[in-house]
């Protein structure tokens, strides 16, 4: 139930699926769900339990009558993962194992596996298009991309399985509801969360990582997709897979990339509030630039973005407004 998890959830009930979500809580809040079944009128089934805790979820996927799984269990945080490598393998490798061993358990083999552009590394040519050489450069991006390989050696060994991993670029936004959105625990590394905390007064200003890079106005470019666009994309390939066994890799991205301070701008104009920002030097680890080659998701799943940067900062201003009265 965490940030992409919720708003995936409100778009699949509405879908007219049955959803159950099993979550450990450990970076989400058990209130999300009640806002989840407020906005989609429907109650919602939910298990709180650890996606290590194999025999558990083996019996929520037999109880519920699970026929797909949407995975999503995963820690997050770049930095944070180069601190604690052993607690992000443990979460996101051992755990995503042990969910493969679950819905064996249970005779489950069709997957959504939440990916991420991560797993590129350094480009080698831009956009990245799924063929791209992978040379994650931190744990967290090598968890994502050792998961996708096993989850492709499984497809081999068993054609019986239906797996996409979708490769996310930099999701933002929030429901229009303004009921959900993103909601880290801490302190935020992000930077639509950050601008959040800037305009709800609880950092005084925005620390732009390096403004000296080769961009147009010098700080780092991405390609920000809208929550609820990769939410349908989750849709799509759930959709997809039903005629299409094998593993498959997916790029989730506009094709586009903005800077930091365009999202900045297209901030301030949504909310008609000014957020003052000092430049600072750059985030260790932090590409110029990178966004997605998106034509696969096109072609085959029938997916492309539809919510300009406008729009995710409309949602995402309604989002913090919505938390501070609440
Ligand atoms: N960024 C920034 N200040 C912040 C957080 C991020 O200037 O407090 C920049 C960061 O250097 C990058 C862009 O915003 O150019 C997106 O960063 P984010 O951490 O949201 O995503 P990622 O680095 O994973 O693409």
């Amino acid at each position: 139930m965490g940030y992409i998890g919720s708003h995936t959830a409100v778009l699949l009930v509405q879908a007219g699926h049955q959803v159950h979500i099993y979550d450990n809580l450990c970076n989400s809040n058990a209130s999300t769900l009640e806002r989840i079944q407020r906005i989609t009128s429907r109650d919602i089934g939910f298990t709180e339990g650890d996606v290590r805790n194999t025999e558990k979820l083996a019996d929520v996927l037999r109880n519920e009558k699970i026929d797909a799984v949407i995975h999503l269990a995963g820690l997050k945080a770049v930095g944070e993962s180069s601190q604690k490598p052993i607690e992000y393998y443990a979460n996101n490798v051992q755990g995503s194992i042990s969910l493969i061993q679950a819905m064996q358990s249970a005779g489950l083999s069709t997957l959504v596996f939440s990916s991420s552009a991560t797993v590129y590394g350094d480009p080698v040519y831009l956009p990245y298009d799924e063929d791209h050489p992978t040379k994650p450069t931190n744990p967290y991006g090598r968890n994502k991309l050792q998961v996708e390989e096993m989850l492709r050696d499984l497809s081999v060994s068993d054609q019986a399985w239906r797996i996409a991993c979708l490769r996310y670029f930099n999701p933002v936004g929030a429901h229009e509801s303004g009921l959900i959105g993103e909601d880290p625990n801490g302190i935020p590394n992000n930077l639509m969360p950050v601008i959040g905390q800037v305009v709800s007064g609880k950092l005084a200003a925005l620390n732009i990582f390096g403004d000296d890079y080769d961009t147009p106005d010098g700080t780092g470019k991405r390609d920000y997709i809208h929550v609820m666009d990769l939410a349908e994309g989750h849709l799509a390939a759930l959709t997809w897979l039903e005629a299409n066994p094998g593993c498959h890799i997916f790029n989730l991205g506009s094709g586009d990339s903005f800077s930091v301070l365009d999202l900045l701008r297209h901030f301030e104009e949504a909310s008609g509030q000014s957020i003052p920002y000092q430049a600072v030097g750059r985030r260790p680890g932090d590409l110029p630039e990178y966004y997605a080659k998106a034509d696969k998701a096109a072609k085959l799943l029938g997916w492309k973005t539809k919510q300009s940067l406008s729009d995710i900062c409309e949602s995402a201003w309604l989002w913090i407004k919505h938390s501070q009265n609440n």
